[in-house]
């Protein structure tokens, strides 16, 4: 049996929530034992986001195969047992290179190429290979309907639609009710406007998903059913939650996956979210906080680090933890031990996460040397691994000026230099250390009690790596190299062993973290964090105790 779609679109404005939405609808329909795969469309010319700034982008997403991706992939993966590849995340450019190959090529044997057909069913046959061994593949389409980019995409959907007939393919509008505070009322206006925008280019939605800060009433529902000629019975309240883990139960309360399911002329069993209700359960009922401090530049922008903190956030779950962050600017920490006291003395743990780049450097170095001197957990990825290895060079080996070749080309002692192969390549896009890579771990570290295995896979995307040639200098200084790949090239993991915790990993393991499946190296950091808040609770506590027990001198005696 070929697979069925459904397609979501968005409108009124961006940011609602297209890509929880899509992976919501996936984690729905595998409750009850359909088997999904998840795509999205953007509509850019940029070939992947990999070159894009974080503050115009947010975070890439990096898949097994080494693809850089958006982040909704990671929404995907993360709602989903979906394995996505470079096949489920298309830009308009990355489309277009391709046609122009084939056209360079001369496969279009002299043919006008043209954006109908030879765009649309270039679209059309990414998706088709998607959809391949599965049930239903849900595609969603980047951007809002209206925009010029975004029309090859949903020009490409009617066409779906056309070829493959009502009962094989749906459309899912997200849209957005909102209330205005000084009429008192939930207005629809811009959804009909929004409805009207995507049948002026030959679609009519079958089901919306109205985002709201409330429940819509019959009445409201009905009136939007009426003017966008949906059943009323499709007319989704899309409530505004704390936690994106209780869309799906929201959708489920909604019947959006029975609804699915009827409009798809599908069968499924009873649907079983109890793992899902046991979650969000521990999510709104947390037995105690933990607080991590976030090093890093970008912290403005949380999109940047988005797969981060769901990370840290599945690691607090599986100890039953509210995590509370701070992301602090790593600039504010170059004044050394004071700052650090300061910005970071009142966290259970501090981690510096993955970035490019010169700024900020010195005070993230500031912060690590901070964790190390004082015990507290440190978990460094990527970024946070190669600086803490510059920290440890710096004030354990004696290499004062220990660098990395990224932020000084001069340095005399390059302790992080460029990856080899990618000596002499100057071009930006796709060129660096990307996806899974095998490391195997040392008997007896830190690294090994935490992943209780000899050999792991994560996924990787950096420029930079640890030059072994300082590995017998920073080893006697009490550095410890707990993982590399099978043939020893790359130093993946490094640790201090004579500190309660704290690790660096060239990878990025957030990008494997489930709220279903905790990474372990999360749950891990989060565990010593608590422990450390715990112990130092106690310890100003005993302080407290003793001052208040102090005898006091009284003068003259
Ligand atoms: N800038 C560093 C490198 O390219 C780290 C990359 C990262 O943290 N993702 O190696």
């Amino acid at each position: 049996m070929s697979a069925k779609y459904i397609f979501v679109t968005g409108g009124v404005v961006s940011s609602l929530g297209k890509g929880l939405a899509a992976a919501s609808i996936g984690c729905l329909l595998e409750s009850r034992g359909i088997s999904v795969n998840l795509m999205k469309f953007d509509p850019y010319l940029n070939v992947d986001p990999g070159t894009m700034s974080p503050f115009q982008h947010g975070e890439v997403f990096v898949t097994d195969d080494g693809a850089e991706t958006d982040l909704d992939l990671g929404h995907y993966e993360r709602f989903t047992h979906a394995r996505l590849s470079r096949d489920n995340n298309w830009t308009t450019g990355r489309i277009y290179e391709q046609i122009i190959a084939k056209e360079r090529r001369g496969d279009y044997l002299g043919k006008t190429v043209q954006v109908i057909p030879h765009v649309t069913n270039e679209i059309k046959s990414a998706m088709k290979k998607v959809a391949q061994d599965v049930d239903v593949c849900i595609v969603e389409i980047g951007g809002t309907v209206g925009d010029i980019e975004s029309l090859p995409f949903i020009e490409a959907i009617r066409q779906m639609r056309q070829e493959l007939g009502r009962e094989n393919t749906l459309f899912v509008h997200v849209t957005l009710v909102p209330f205005i505070a000084a009429a008192q009322e939930l207005k629809t206006k811009p959804t009909q406007h929004s409805v009207k925008e995507l049948l002026s280019v030959g679609i009519q939605p079958d089901m919306l998903l109205c985002r709201t800060d409330r429940f819509l009433s019959k009445e409201i529902k009905s009136k939007i059913a009426l003017f966008c000629n949906v059943e009323e019975e499709a007319v989704i309240t899309a409530k505004d939650v704390d936690s994106i883990y209780e869309v799906p139960l929201v959708f489920s309360h909604e019947r959006v996956d029975a609804l699915a399911l009827k409009y798809l002329h599908l069968s499924a069993k009873d649907r079983d979210l109890t793992q899902w209700e046991e979650l969000v359960h521990r999510v709104y009922n947390p037995k105690d906080d933990v607080n991590i401090a976030i090093v890093g530049k970008y912290v403005e922008y949380e999109d940047s680090y988005k797969s981060l903190k769901e990370a840290l956030i599945h690691g607090a779950l599986a100890h039953n933890l509210r995590l509370q962050t701070s992301w602090i600017e790593a600039e504010g920490l170059e004044g050394g031990e004071r700052a650090c006291e300061e910005q970071l003395g009142h966290y259970d743990g501090i981690l510096v996460p993955g970035g490019f780049g010169k700024r900020g450097i010195e005070g993230m170095l500031q912060a690590i040397g901070y964790a190390r001197r004082n015990k507290v957990p440190y978990f460094g990825i990527c970024l946070g691994m190669q600086t803490a290895c510059i920290e440890v060079a710096r004030s354990l080996a004696g290499l004062q000026k220990a660098n990395s070749s990224e932020f000084d080309p001069a340095t005399p002692h390059r302790v992080i230099y460029k990856l080899r192969e990618l000596r002499g390549v100057e071009e930006l896009g796709g060129t660096m250390r990307l996806g899974a890579w095998t490391c195997k771990i040392e008997p007896g570290t830190l690294a090994h009690r935490i992943y209780g295995k000899n050999e792991i896979s994560e996924r990787h995307r950096h420029r930079y790596e640890f030059n072994r040639e300082y590995e017998s200098m920073l080893t006697a200084a009490g550095l410890r190299i707990s993982g590399a790949t099978p043939d020893g090239t790359y130093v993946e993991i490094i640790e201090l062993p004579d500190h309660p915790h704290f690790i660096g990993c060239q990878f990025h393991p957030e990008f494997k973290s489930k709220p279903l499946e905790p990474h372990p190296l999360f749950e891990s950091f989060v565990a010593a964090c608590y422990q450390n808040g715990q112990k130092r609770r106690t310890d100003k506590e005993s302080a407290d105790v003793e001052m208040f027990h102090r005898p006091i001198k009284v003068g003259g005696r």
